[in-house]
């Protein structure tokens, strides 16, 4: 169910216009707005996925397919060879500003320690 305050359902429903890199219809793919790394894309399932701990089974699943959507997106962006982080935040103390679950995939630099 789409929330119409939040940023990522717009992008979803084409209210704000994004270019979508990948798209299969569960999640799609766009540039972060203010890229952390060369490389900075969010993969963003249509669903509005708010906090996983609070998710039922069918949106934990829609969540979790964009774990496996993102090796296809990173081999498309051609970072699979260097590598790339896959970051997920949850929650105050990550960091999370969107309260609607995505991928991050970080990559072109050496991104150093987490934390
Ligand atoms: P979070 O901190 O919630 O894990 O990550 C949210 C990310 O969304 C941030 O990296 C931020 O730059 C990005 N972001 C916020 N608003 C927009 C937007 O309108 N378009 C795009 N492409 N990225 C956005
Ligand atoms: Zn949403």
């Amino acid at each position: 169910m789409a929330d119409p305050n939040c940023i990522f359902c717009k992008i979803a429903q084409g209210e704000i216009p994004a270019e979508k890199i990948y798209d299969d219809g569960t999640v799609f793919a766009v540039r972060d707005i203010n890229p952390k790394a060369p490389t900075h894309v969010l993969v963003i399932p249509y669903e509005h996925v708010e906090a996983l701990a609070d998710a039922d089974a069918a949106l934990v699943a829609a969540a979790a397919h964009c774990l496996e959507a993102a090796p296809g997106i990173a081999r498309a962006l051609g970072v699979t060879g260097a590598g790339y982080r896959l970051v997920a935040n949850q929650g105050p103390d990550s960091g999370q500003e969107v309260p609607h679950f995505h991928l991050h995939i970080l990559a072109g630099r050496r991104l150093g320690p987490m934390g």
